[in-house]
């Protein structure tokens, strides 16, 4: 059986399941991340009860600590964090291009050095095969060569390249069948790069694509623009994942392009800057406002945050430095971005995704806070 059924469509918008070896997650989803094998002050408890179903582990971050032989020592990855259901483990090659200041590319792999403590280690997209499969995630993403959204169309074309190689390379090197390797999509901001480098990949029949390489700096319409025209030339019945997205706004824009998993770290870091994500847009609990209101977070919203806390309690700990109260905005925070993508889901299945995007996307931009 095919790791992913395709359901419906609506227009481009997708409806699915992918399944896992730690079961079915319904598709489009949004991972949660959890760069050290936890997402920032969630337990694994909170996390199913938010309705997630598959998270995001860091390859690159638990290679350098705890190291890889602790955590199959332990069992795996998901005996480790004590994490149930389904596990996408990213492969470094971003963190090594956004984290080491001494890093250098060939095409054996990466040579970086730890930003912990500077000792030099590489990567190959074979050695990156491994580190995965010893890991045990469910979901393995290959190596690729990450450019910044301003590079030129000469090196966006050799990262691309060198992605491709990479991909096949770390192809061969696959030994265990109970993990799903996604190729990455690179090629910058260039449509007939992406457009390329999505077709080439897709002859390679991996069980699933990523996009990578977009909203790392380019303008917004950009990024956009990219997946419209990466999403067109990827297999249908193959799961899409666009990586380090997003915002409530970007999750609807993507899965409106095709797109079925979204990860990011963006849930999590708004809720330490007492920033909620609500479906009629974002408020910040330190605005005097909210001192006395005693509404929920999201009178939505169903998750045990907006149903125990008033919004006046959650700005008094915030201001009290309560380390509860970025917990529980962490926990709503996440819960909505769930909720929103189970909602786009439930409306391409009835086929009036669009007419519930215009809604969503007018809601959004009902209250105005600032950016973390
Ligand atoms: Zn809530």
């Amino acid at each position: 059986m095919s790791a992913f059924s395709l359901l419906a469509d609506d227009r481009h918008a997708r409806a699915g399941v992918l399944r896992t070896a730690h079961g079915e997650v319904p598709t489009p989803a949004f991972m949660p991340v959890g760069t050290q094998a936890s997402v920032k002050g969630v337990a694994p408890d909170e996390l199913l009860a938010c309705g997630v179903r598959v998270l995001l582990a860091n390859a690159y971050h638990l290679y350098l600590r705890p190291g890889a032989e602790v955590i199959a020592a332990a069992g795996g990855l998901h005996r480790f964090m004590a994490w149930p259901a389904s596990i996408l483990t990213d492969s470094g090659g971003f963190q090594i291009f956004s984290l080491s200041r001494l890093a250098r590319i060939d095409d054996e792999g990466y040579h970086f050095a730890s930003h912990l403590d500077g000792s030099r280690h590489t990567f190959t997209p074979e050695s990156v095969v491994a580190l995965q499969e010893q890991l045990g995630s469910d979901i393995a993403m290959v190596l690729d060569h990450v450019v910044a959204g301003d590079a030129d169309a000469a090196l966006a074309e050799e990262a691309a390249a060198r992605t491709l190689r990479w991909a096949q390379r770390a192809r061969e090197a696959i030994t265990r069948s109970d993990q799903l390797t996604f190729a990455i999509v690179q090629g910058g901001t260039f449509e007939h790069l992406r457009r390329a480098q999505a077709q080439a990949l897709a002859g390679l029949d991996f069980p699933g694509y990523a996009v990578g390489g977009l909203w790392v700096g380019e303008e917004r319409r950009v990024g956009l623009a990219m997946l419209t025209v990466t999403a067109a030339e990827l297999p249908t019945h193959k799961p899409r994942y666009l990586m380090g997205v997003g915002t409530p706004e970007d999750v609807i824009e993507a899965i409106a392009r095709g797109m079925d998993l979204f990860d990011c770290v963006y849930p999590t870091r708004c809720a330490r800057h007492a920033l909620v994500l609500t479906r009629s847009g974002r408020l910040n609990l330190r605005n005097a406002s909210y001192a006395r209101d005693l509404r929920p977070l999201d009178a939505s919203c169903s998750c045990v945050t907006c149903r125990t806390y008033s919004r006046a309690y959650l700005a008094h700990l915030f201001r009290a430095g309560e380390l509860l109260a970025p917990r529980a905005v962490s926990v709503h925070n996440i819960a909505m971005l769930v909720a929103l993508a189970g909602e786009a889901r439930a409306a391409i299945l009835d086929r009036r995704f669009w007419t519930w995007r215009e809604e969503q996307l007018s809601r959004l931009g009902g209250l105005a806070a600032t950016e973390p």
